[in-house]
């Protein structure tokens, strides 16, 4: 099982968008670059929206993406039937556009998404979000602490000091940094790619 927050479920994550921008980068596909961030963010949703990990709920919510990117939010799969958002605002309101049923970046996209090792990983997905709120406490770490230098004890006991102050100031808690990511908005939403 891995978690999104975990190394490898990162390195899937950076694998995808690095598919993602390659994709957007086709002369037919360039309507893909603005479905990035959701897509990404979509995945992110499949985990913690499922909180007992059902991998197959899982799965059909991630391929619940080649549906809902083509304006079909219903008739998804067997135990995840159609999208959890609520209505959406008119085609004119959007600022992202739909991609065309069978075109070209929606079956290309349709590829990418569906590729059976990266579903086989989805669906093993934990829902486990402490995992993820740990790396971005790292993440911070880092900033204040960077790996590549060596510090003497005192000069690191400062650093997280610090570090723990400007955490604490920010007021970090769980739910903001779901929040800051569009986890926490987009699981009450009921569905990161809108
Ligand atoms: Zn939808």
């Amino acid at each position: 099982m891995w978690t999104i927050g975990s190394t490898f479920g990162t390195l899937q994550k950076v694998d995808l968008k690095k598919k993602l921008v390659k994709l957007a980068k086709d002369k037919q596909c360039t309507a893909i670059g603005e479905w990035i961030q959701s897509i990404l963010n979509h995945l992110y949703w499949c985990a913690v929206s499922t909180p007992d990990g059902n991998g197959e709920m899982i799965a059909e919510k991630w391929l619940s993406l080649n549906n809902h990117i083509v304006n079909i939010h219903t008739k998804h799969g067997r135990v995840f039937e159609k999208c959890a958002h609520g209505r959406l605002p008119a085609a004119q309101n959007r600022k992202k556009k739909w991609l065309k049923a069978d075109s070209v970046p929606a079956l290309k996209l349709n590829k990418v998404v569906s590729q059976k090792a990266f579903v086989r990983d989805v669906k093993k997905m934990s829902p486990s979000q402490q995992t993820y709120g740990v790396e971005v406490y790292h993440s911070i770490v880092n900033q204040f602490a960077p790996k590549m230098y060596a510090y003497s004890y005192t000069g690191m006991y400062c650093r997280l000091y610090a570090c723990a102050k400007t955490m604490s100031m920010r007021n970090l808690s769980m739910s903001q940094i779901h929040s800051a990511v569009g986890g926490k908005n987009q699981q009450e939403r009921g569905c990161c790619a809108v």
